[in-house]
């Protein structure tokens, strides 16, 4: 019998659930966009419509509001049919199966502490116990909680681009700029769970206001929309919803202004990765999201700045990757955490 571990990726944006098996392979997922209203209605929905038929070890704890040992049982009738668009569904992966623990990667600020949550972008969740509310849905079972940015970092060391790289960071580029880190092989959040957040390293100690209540950081360069705005104020002529792909195609046709955007957001990243891995000790730092499906375009200005700025021996043999899992690096990371203990 397969055991699996259920998945919980809660982003700003959209929120992703997953069955993983022991390999790491996600074998069942299903994504939804994240509500602007309380989410929790909807977390409960998604983990309902993936489990499904998922048998839960510890499900028959006595006491608990479970007939027929499945979370979908346990959830309610309300369940029955549900059908989450985009769901990719390999039945034949999941019959038989179990679920013997459950791992939850989300937008921060996290308490791992305390199992809550305070996502920037959903303003309704305040300290939210989302491990609690998750673990009432799994009597007897293990929840694991980490911010979004370690559970990349851990998906990425176990599965992807940092496979073999016991001391890296994983970073986000995308809408913001996220990042975990990964030290002697295990997942490090640190005293509250929100280390590694590498976004917020200051680059330029005049610069722009960041979402933290900052000034300056790698994210006021580097973000997506924050590289857009730069371009526009240089004079980039673009359509009103131009996005960090927009800019990435301009700069690709040679277009100088959208050029010098990536080589400032290149520079910026590349001076926070050599900050951390001198802090750290790092061999690898693996960078994914949107902003760096550009490719070179970002990574060329991230290794140059590396050379200049990652001076000390002990990094000489610091390396930038691609991130390989794309979108599911947090839930292969998040149900790591379960099967690390
Ligand atoms: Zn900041």
């Amino acid at each position: 019998m397969t055991d699996l571990v259920l998945a919980l990726d809660f982003g700003g944006t959209k929120i992703a659930a997953a069955l993983v098996d022991p390999s790491g392979s996600v074998v069942r997922t299903a994504r939804v966009p994240t509500p602007t209203s309380d989410p929790w209605p909807a977390v409960e929905s998604l983990i309902r419509s993936v489990v499904a038929d998922a048998p839960v070890v510890g499900a028959a704890v006595p006491g608990a509001a479970v007939s027929g040992g499945t979370v979908a049982d346990a959830a309610g009738a309300a369940a029955a049919g549900t059908a989450v668009p985009g769901a990719a569904v390999t039945d034949a992966a999941v019959a038989g199966a179990t679920v013997v623990g459950v791992g939850i990667a989300s937008a921060g600020p996290v308490d791992a502490v305390r199992g809550t949550v305070s996502p920037i972008n959903v303003p309704s969740w305040q300290a939210f116990p989302l491990r609690d509310s998750v673990a009432a849905l799994f009597p007897g079972v293990p929840v694991e909680l980490a911010g979004d940015g370690v559970c990349m970092a851990l998906g990425e060391h176990h599965r992807g681009a940092g496979r073999g790289s016991r001391f890296m960071v994983g970073l986000v580029v995308s809408t913001g700029v996220g990042g975990g880190l990964v030290l002697d092989g295990r997942p490090f959040g640190g005293r509250t769970g929100n280390a590694g957040h590498i976004g917020h390293i200051v680059v330029e100690p005049d610069g722009e206001p960041c979402s933290c209540g900052g000034r300056g950081c790698v994210e006021t360069v580097a973000g997506g929309p924050r590289m857009v705005a730069w371009a526009r104020h240089k004079g980039w002529q673009a359509p009103p919803d131009a996005d960090a792909a927009v800019l990435a195609a301009s700069a690709l046709a040679g277009d100088e202004i959208p050029l010098a955007a990536f080589e400032r957001a290149g520079q910026a990243v590349g001076m926070a990765i050599a900050g951390a891995a001198a802090v750290c000790d790092l061999e690898a730092a693996v960078i994914g999201g949107g902003v760096a499906q550009a490719g070179e375009l970002l990574f060329e200005p991230v290794r140059r700045a590396l050379k200049v700025h990652a001076g000390l021996s002990y990094l000489d043999g610091l390396e930038v990757r691609a991130a390989e899992l794309g979108g599911q690096a947090g839930l292969v990371g998040a149900a790591a955490l379960v099967r690390m203990g």
